[in-house]
């Protein structure tokens, strides 16, 4: 079966393409011709990823899937959750993300947080959609230089590591969208 995954990220693409390897060949936007940016106007992560795939979905004859991933804090109403990738502004930046998000937060508290994956898929016509989470905490100290984003504050329940100190190996086994992707995996594996 082949699938198109709406994202121009080409790192993603990859990453998810290897995920699904087998049964699945996945195109990117880029290597169907699409170069268009989709605009994410949706006020929920959910609602983000049905953008995407529909938006491709009416141009393309084919199954679509597209993702949308925010950290939400649950001592800042979920924030900064569907503005995760330019909460501190254009153009995205990492390291000023993490310095808004901790200035806005007390050290002394336990600030949990989670991150959240929403996947949809538009398959005949029909929308599916396939979530992942990870619990954790916002660690007022950036650890690690791996992984991307809010990886450096983010330490996972039960670890004394940050996302960034674990190698992408580690990372996958517990990640958000890791976990949602194999949802959606087992979900095209019984079709
Ligand atoms: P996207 O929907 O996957 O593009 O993610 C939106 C934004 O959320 C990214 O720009 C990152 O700031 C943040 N983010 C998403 N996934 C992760 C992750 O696994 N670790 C850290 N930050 C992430």
């Amino acid at each position: 079966m082949e699938l198109i995954f709406a994202t121009h990220n080409p790192n993603k693409a990859k990453e998810i393409a290897a995920l699904l390897e087998g049964k699945f060949k996945v195109l990117s936007l880029d290597g169907i011709g699409y170069t268009n940016e989709i605009e994410e106007t949706g006020e929920t992560l959910k609602e983000n990823a049905f953008i995407k795939a529909q938006t491709i979905a009416s141009k393309f004859n084919m199954p679509v899937f597209a993702d949308d991933t925010g950290l939400e804090v649950f001592h800042l109403n979920n924030e900064p959750g569907v503005r995760s990738a330019r909460y501190a502004g254009e153009p995205s930046n990492s390291n000023n993300n993490m310095d808004l998000l901790l200035s806005k937060l007390n050290p002394e508290e336990p600030n949990l947080a989670r991150f959240v994956t929403w996947i949809c898929l538009i398959l005949n016509g029909e929308v599916h959609y396939f979530e992942g989470s990870l619990n954790g905490k916002i660690i007022h100290q950036k650890m690690g230089s791996n992984g991307f984003g809010y990886d450096p504050i983010f330490m996972p329940e039960q670890y004394s590591e940050t996302l960034a100190q674990l190698t992408l190996e580690e990372k996958n086994k517990i990640a958000h969208r890791a976990k949602a992707f194999e949802k959606m995996k087992l979900f095209l594996m019984g079709k």
